[in-house]
């Protein structure tokens, strides 16, 4: 072998060997791009689950939350429905934020099964004709929220796929209480306003309605919700502590909240949750015999708006409520929430 031929021989490794160098960078860069590509889709896929929520209903709605922090996933894989629904009620509190269409009390898929609080009032009052086929049961918890029974109520809808209307107290609405009010509405209920103080004295002294106290309170609460849910939240549902038909002289009072968009409801229909000790049922089936006596008969009967409670004492409450929905599935009942 001459010089000249081993200096070609020389060249041509050196060539090889710069190829196959290139070939690697090039790889690379290839490989590098794939996993940005499938990463991508993954968030995508991730997101666009997310934005249809545990319910899985998607299209024209509008997302009715974002996450805000994706550290808690694992972007190589894609998440069901389910998962992610399962996930957030984990993770809610500091990661969800619930966008409301503006003016209100429940994210824009729970449309489909929410009534007006004013015609449903007038309705239960034999005020108005009700003109629908379907029998119609509002669920009502009032003096929530709190972490002990409402939790355990909201795990119970969620399995019977019902839904209900929480007609909360102002004192309860804040950080404390954020995680389960998120849920409360990312669940598909509504929520409602039952006064801030929840002070019989402060709202009826002498049994007579004070329309500012009222008013007052119906702002604070209204203002403590906008807080925690943002400012597109408005409930425009009340009930009066104790009741409307309770108290004298409401009139102010009445046209007050109806300044501020915003309608009164008692019930026509209770599981005595909050009767006296000598009258409260005492156990789950009790409290569902309590129910079937107190409704309204026959044609009235269409429109029922049931008051229970999730205030933390109520443990009777949260065991009975698989056996009240199903009496009223039973019944023929499906659940609607109050707007
Ligand atoms: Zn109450």
């Amino acid at each position: 072998m001459n010089r000249e031929e081993m200096e070609r021989q020389r060249r041509r490794r050196k060539a090889r060997i710069k190829k196959k160098k290139r070939q690697a960078r090039i790889r690379g860069v290839v490989l590098l791009i794939v996993i940005v590509v499938l990463f991508a889709g993954a968030f995508h896929k991730l997101k666009s689950l997310a934005g249809n929520g545990a319910s899985g209903v998607g299209g024209n709605q509008i997302e009715w939350f974002v996450l805000k922090n994706m550290d808690a996933l694992n972007p190589k894989r894609a998440y069901t429905p389910q998962e992610i629904g399962n996930l957030t009620n984990n993770i809610i509190n500091d990661r969800i934020e619930i966008r409301l269409a503006k003016g209100e009390n429940h994210i824009t898929r729970a449309s489909d099964y929410a009534y007006d609080a004013g015609e449903i009032s007038d309705i239960i009052q034999g005020k108005r004709e009700y003109t629908g086929k379907k029998k119609i049961a509002f669920l009502t918890f009032d003096d929530g929220p709190n972490h002990k029974i409402t939790p355990q109520i909201l795990d119970t809808l969620k399995e019977k796929e019902a839904h209900a209307t929480f007609f909360v107290v102002g004192k309860s609405v804040g950080e404390k209480n954020r995680d389960v009010l998120l849920r409360e509405l990312s669940d598909g209920h509504a929520i409602a306003l039952h006064s801030y103080s929840h002070d019989y004295h402060k709202l009826y002294p002498g049994r007579v309605a004070n329309a500012a106290a009222v008013e007052e309170e119906a702002k604070k609460t209204q203002g403590a919700l906008q807080d925690i849910l943002g400012k597109n939240f408005h409930s425009g549902v009340w009930r009066y502590p104790g009741g409307h038909m309770s108290w004298q002289g409401l009139e102010a009072a009445d046209s007050k909240l109806k300044d501020l968009g915003i309608s009164w409801i008692d019930w026509n229909a209770l599981t005595g949750d909050a009767e006296p000790a000598s009258r409260r049922p005492t156990t789950a089936p009790g409290l569902v015999e309590f129910l079937k006596k107190s409704m309204p008969k026959n044609d009235d009967a269409s429109v029922i708006v049931i008051l229970m409670h999730d205030a933390e004492t109520k443990q009777l409450s949260a065991d009975a409520l698989p056996h009240v929905i199903d009496a009223l599935r039973d019944d023929g009942y499906s659940f609607g929430i109050l707007k």
